[in-house]
Parts: C-alpha cells; sequence; structure tokens
C-alpha cells in the first residue's frame, strides 16, 4: 500500500504540469492541492472547503506520518525525481544491513529502506535517523552484538 501510494505524488505533478501548459487559470485551482496557503500563509482564515482540506491533513497526520509530503505532494515528486539523478550512495550501509538485520528499515519512518538493505534514494527525506544508528555502537545490531562477545569471558 505504502509503495503505491508513493506513485500517487508524482501522478499530481503531472497533472499540474499539464494544466500549467494549458490553462494557468486551471493552475490556480489545482495548486490548491498543497494545503500549506491555508495553514501556513492564511493561518486558517479561508472559505471553509479550503479550511476543512488542511484539518483534514492535520488530522490524519495522527495515524499517518508525513502523509501529505510521502504520497501527494508535487514538489515532493520533483525533489524525489532529483533523489534518482544522485551520483553516489552517501548513506553508510553494513554487509548485515537487510540481511539478517532490519533495525534500520523498521526505524526508517519514511518506508525509504528496502528489506534487502538497500537505501530508496528517491524516497529518502535525508533525516538521518539510520546513519545515527550506523554509527552507534549502542544501537546497531552487529556493533552491539559484537560489543557483547568482547565482554564474555
Ligand atoms: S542497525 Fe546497523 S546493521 Fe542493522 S540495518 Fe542499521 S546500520 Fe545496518
Ligand atoms: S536518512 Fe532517514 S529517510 Fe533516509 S533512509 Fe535514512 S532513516 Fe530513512
Amino acid at each position: 500500500m505504502d509503495r503505491r501510494l508513493k506513485w500517487l505524488k508524482y501522478g499530481v505533478l503531472s497533472v499540474l504540469v499539464v494544466a500549467a501548459l494549458v490553462s494557468p487559470a486551471l493552475t490556480d485551482v489545482l495548486v490548491e492541492v498543497e494545503p500549506f496557503k491555508t495553514a501556513i500563509t492564511v493561518n486558517f482564515v479561508r472559505e471553509w472547503y479550503f479550511v476543512a482540506y488542511a484539518a483534514g491533513w492535520l488530522v490524519l497526520g495522527l495515524w499517518l506520518f508525513k502523509g501529505f509530503c510521502r504520497y501527494v505532494c508535487p514538489l515532493g515528486a520533483v525533489m524525489a525525481l532529483g533523489g534518482l539523478l544522485r551520483r553516489r550512495a552517501w548513506i553508510p550501509r553494513r554487509p548485515d544491513c537487510g540481511s539478517p538485520c532490519q533495525l534500520c528499515k523498521v526505524r526508517c519512518n519514511y518506508g525509504a529502506i528496502e528489506r534487502d538493505g538497500r537505501v530508496r534514494y528517491d524516497e529518502c527525506f535525508q533525516c538521518l535517523d539510520c546513519v545515527t544508528i550506523h554509527d552507534d555502537p549502542g544501537q546497531c545490531v552487529p556493533l552491539v552484538l559484537a560489543a557483547k562477545r568482547e565482554v564474555r569471558p
């Protein structure tokens, strides 16, 4: 479900790009898919349906971590496409990542780490949580296990 929903933002971006080419007036309406104008720029002082839409995302955020950013945001789609153009894999990984260790995959709130341990840079928000775990002898599982082996008599 998460993987499928992530395609949605590319659809939103495509619709906006086509609309910008054929009808600037329609684009003005469609850009309201972004709730930030309502929530931040005008501080919820707008027609009720804009407020309801923005508030809906806020309520959904109680259960769905950054749902708008991950699934719908057209700017997020542009940044994800930028992630595909990256030249190097800058997030450190270990041979144990993904096989057998799944800790970083489970802890990545953005679902940007595959079961085999690879980072999906197009979906990575660069929060650095997995980098912190990787470098922490108290969290990174192979480091924890190695430390335990060392203290055993
Ligand atoms: S805890 Fe360490 S070994 Fe496990 S996935 Fe994270 S970086 Fe890789
Ligand atoms: S940097 Fe953050 S978003 Fe990117 S893979 Fe690591 S935990 Fe996930």
